[in-house]
């Protein structure tokens, strides 16, 4: 990352991050990955850099930094391991919620123990029969006295099994987005379980599985935002994606950075034709294709983050706009740099492979691509038809 023209705080934000992910990320990735290890004891060390509550406020254990700090350090430890950043990410989204929306007392309990990653949280949103249709999710939380009962199934819950707290969407009420209210459900509640870890593409260093719930029985004040709660769920949960896509897209852009780099080197050191690779014409247009997207990827994020902490009006389109091309060019600049190794960027030990196993799935989560453009094509619309 080029830190030019940054202060010396944000200079030193990127920089730890970046320090912490050479030193405690990048020497395991390959058998992480290989093992499905999910590294909790090193997601702590990075929590007790600030790492896990980073854009929360400090009057509860947060590190009170901006959206814009936040990519940067995503980008960061993703250059080591795209997978670890973001289960990371996903876990500051679910802090940021409580934050957020959490009622005074939810925000005292939870979120310091969250910033510490004493607990480690899910975001549960997806079921098998709603996916990026999600206001038409079933999990249901029926009002019992004191408590909820929720019954139904999540699907795809990254850290499923693992994480100690779940952040919930259920339906409270009527059909629609307007009837569902977000929980924090305990790991240890009764009814709660978890289905096999997936076998998966990428991303192996992180669980996913089915999150069920059978007559789990939850205290009433589980509801995130006590009472005012009820029906805002959606909302809640919305609200988390904006941040969770431009984090996932900054993740998108360190796997890349270091995909190119590799690449880079690769190509500089590689004697075909009796010269080095670099020489070739029609690959120094590919590292020029490659370079420019990088920049034009971190330039769009970095806009993105910025309006997210500024509240411009057009944040969550910018947002989604942010989302869709990095994770779409940052997977393409990846897989460029899988073929620039030529054989050997097939081969596991080169790490592009993982990388480009890893960046597949950002094109699909946390709102897929084709539901990015959808986003982003409404509020264009909307803008023409003002004109
Ligand atoms: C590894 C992994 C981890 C995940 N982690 C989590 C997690 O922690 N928490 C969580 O809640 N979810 C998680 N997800 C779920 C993820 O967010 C969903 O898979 C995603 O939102 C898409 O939903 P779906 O799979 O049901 O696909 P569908 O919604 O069924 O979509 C199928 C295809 O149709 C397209 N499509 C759908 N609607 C439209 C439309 N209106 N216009 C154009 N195209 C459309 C989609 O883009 C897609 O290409 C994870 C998924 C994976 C693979």
């Amino acid at each position: 990352m080029d830190l030019h023209g940054l202060d010396d705080d944000e200079r030193v934000i990127a920089e730890t991050a970046a320090a912490f992910a050479e030193k405690r990320l990048a020497p395991h990735a390959l058998e992480w990955d290989a093992t499905k290890h999910f590294p909790t004891d090193v997601l702590r060390e990075a929590a007790e850099l600030g790492m896990a509550a980073i854009y929360c406020n400090d009057d509860v254990g947060g590190s009170g930094l901006r959206r814009l700090d936040g990519v940067r350090i995503f980008e960061a430890l993703s250059y080591a391991d795209p997978t670890v950043a973001a289960f990371l990410s996903i876990h500051n989204m679910c802090t940021w919620m409580v934050d957020t929306h959490g009622t005074a007392e939810q925000r005292k309990s939870l979120v310091p123990r969250l910033a510490s990653m004493e607990l480690i949280a899910s975001y549960c949103l997806t079921e098998p029969g709603a996916g990026s249709d999600a206001g038409a999710l079933r999990t249901r939380a029926v009002r019992d006295g004191d408590s909820y009962v929720l019954d139904g199934v999540k699907q795809f819950i990254s850290g499923a099994g693992a994480s100690d707290v779940y952040v919930v969407m259920a339906r409270t009420g009527g059909d629609g987005p307007r009837g569902i209210s977000a929980f924090v459900v305990e790991k240890d509640t009764p009814g709660l379980s978890f289905g096999a870890d997936e076998y998966k593409m990428g991303w192996n260093a992180q669980p996913t599985a089915q999150v069920v719930f059978e007559g789990a029985r939850v205290p009433a004040d589980a509801m995130l935002g006590g009472s005012d709660g009820e029906g805002a769920g959606f909302g809640i949960a919305m609200n988390g994606l904006n941040g969770g896509r431009i984090n996932i897209a900054a993740c998108s852009l360190g796997g890349a950075q270091a995909a190119y780099d590799k690449a880079a080197a690769y190509v500089r050191d590689r004697v075909a034709f009796g010269g080095s690779l670099l020489d070739e014409p029609t690959i120094r247009f590919a590292l020029a294709d490659m370079a420019t997207a990088l920049e034009a990827s971190r330039s769009l994020l970095w806009r993105a983050a910025s309006a997210l902490d500024d509240g411009h009006p057009d944040k969550v389109t910018l947002c989604a706009m942010a989302k869709r091309y990095v994770t779409d060019s940052c997977f393409t600049v990846a897989d460029q740099a899988l073929q620039l190794h030529g054989g050997y960027g097939y081969l596991n030990e080169y790490g592009v492979e993982k990388i480009v196993r890893d960046l597949r799935v950002h094109r699909i989560l946390e709102g897929t691509n084709e539901i990015m453009r959808v986003v982003i094509g409404r509020s264009e619309a909307a803008r023409i038809r003002a004109t």
